[in-house]
């Protein structure tokens, strides 16, 4: 009560916000000798590509996705069966692509932990489960893919340990994402799966190579990461498209403001560290986890190392003029992987803990010395805050709090000058997702 108070005095603020000892208590919690386990077991199977053997018990794609449901198993168990954990599957058929050579199913591990609430509001952590070397259809040789991806893999499974023992009231879900070298196999069946559930997504966050501190380049970096996001759906209507020439838009879609609400968490609770929103879906024409949701409709972005090494991803295993190929497991780096599963854990913690996003945020003010909101009341919402920013700012950096109303008009704030967005916030103090205008008020 006394955090919300003083919001009320300080409208105009960069990122400040209200903190929870809970969420310092969760950054302690994530380790990195269990996050090395992890990795260890996961680069051990030898091969984890979508193509290799699945009888064995101690090499291929099989035996990791048991390995990996009966560490979800484990978890739940010491959370009174907090966890409802399943494989979902789908049959890719040969050819479907060139890198699927034969009949293959792709199997996902999935561990949602319920909401108390909110229970079909869903925010996901994934990883993949599998890994690949030089020649993408190599599915027999050593592919220990320690940092892509088992790094984002072992991250999950340890943020699954920590946060199951909180409860929350917004769903969560812990996922192991097989076929994403072969073609994004695993997301786009799970993002499928979603749609014909009914879940309402509130984000997806990609963990795909967070464990390599060293670039190809030299550069030595262990507190910066990128947060990948695309600037619009690719959903969107072509009356949407065009209403933005108008209205604005161009740099504020959902998975934007996913990645503006990690970076301020990150920078609230972890300020030791540096992240890096890149506005863009993925690295230059390459792909990730994030896009089959995307392409669903879903907010997703990716999380990332900085600094990615080439030699040291998609490679046979080898030493070529004294450079060691391979994505092996003495170059990740442990502490740097436990800070970006950090950086995931709170990013659930929070967003699981907030009501739901403002909905029909309308915006007006055309030739008027004020802005004016408007928004559909949030059940379970103490307050809003409105955010507004210079239009080449990256970052919400102003917002007023209020509480018991849905509309209001922002004294002389010029509408043509910034953009705006709304988020809700709750009595426990925990915040939403800004939500963006999407109509015009007169
Ligand atoms: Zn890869």
């Amino acid at each position: 009560m006394k955090k919300l108070t003083l919001l009320l005095f300080f409208s105009f603020n960069l990122v400040v916000g209200q903190t929870d000892t809970k969420i310092y208590d969760i950054i302690e919690a994530i380790s990195a000798d269990n996050i090395k386990t992890n990795i260890t077991t996961l680069a051990n199977f030898g091969t984890r590509h979508t193509l290799s053997d699945t009888i064995s018990n101690t090499r291929g794609i099989g035996a990791a996705r048991r390995w990996i449901k009966s560490e979800f198993t484990t978890i739940s168990s010491n959370c009174n069966n907090c966890l409802n954990v399943f494989y979902q599957k789908d049959l890719v058929k040969k050819n479907a692509n060139k890198r699927i050579t034969k009949d293959v199913w792709v199997v996902n591990i999935v561990a949602v932990q319920k909401g108390t609430k909110y229970p079909n509001n869903y925010i996901i952590m994934s990883g993949d489960i599998d890994s690949r070397i030089t020649d993408p259809n190599n599915y027999t040789d050593d592919a220990p893919g320690a940092n892509d991806n088992a790094s984002g893999m072992a991250g999950t499974i340890e943020a699954a340990r920590v946060l199951s023992k909180y409860k929350f009231e917004n769903s969560i879900i812990y996922v192991g994402l097989s076929g994403e070298e072969q073609g994004l196999f695993g997301g786009k069946g799970l993002a499928k799966y979603a749609k014909e559930k009914g879940w309402n997504i509130v984000g997806v966050m990609n963990n795909d190579m967070i464990g390599n501190i060293k670039g190809v380049d030299g550069v030595i970096d262990n507190r910066t990461f990128r947060i990948f996001s695309e600037p619009v759906p690719p959903t969107e209507t072509e009356q949407q498209r065009k209403a933005r020439r108008f209205y604005g838009g161009e740099v504020d879609g959902i998975s934007r403001q996913l990645a503006r609400y990690i970076y301020k968490t990150t920078k609230i609770y972890m300020p030791e560290m540096n992240p890096k929103m890149i506005y863009r879906l993925d690295r230059f024409g390459r792909g990730g986890h994030h896009r089959p949701f995307n392409d669903a409709g879903f907010a997703g972005i990716r999380i990332m190392e900085a600094h990615e090494n080439y030699t040291q991803q998609h490679q046979d295993i080898r030493t070529e003029n004294g450079i060691e190929y391979g994505d092996k497991l003495k170059f990740v780096n442990f502490d740097y992987t436990k800070k970006l599963t950090a950086v995931n854990a709170i990013n659930l913690a929070s967003i699981a803990s907030a009501p739901p996003s403002p909905q029909n945020v309308g915006i007006g003010g055309i030739v008027e010395a004020s802005a004016k909101l408007k928004w559909d009341k949030v059940e379970g919402a103490k307050g809003y805050k409105i955010y507004w920013r210079e239009t080449t700012s990256p970052t919400w950096d102003h917002f007023k709090y209020i509480e018991n109303l849905t509309e209001f008009t922002l004294d002389g704030i010029v509408l043509d000058n910034y953009f705006f967005g709304v988020s809700a916030v709750g009595e426990n103090g925990y915040e939403s997702i800004v939500c963006f205008p999407s109509k015009i008020i007169r």
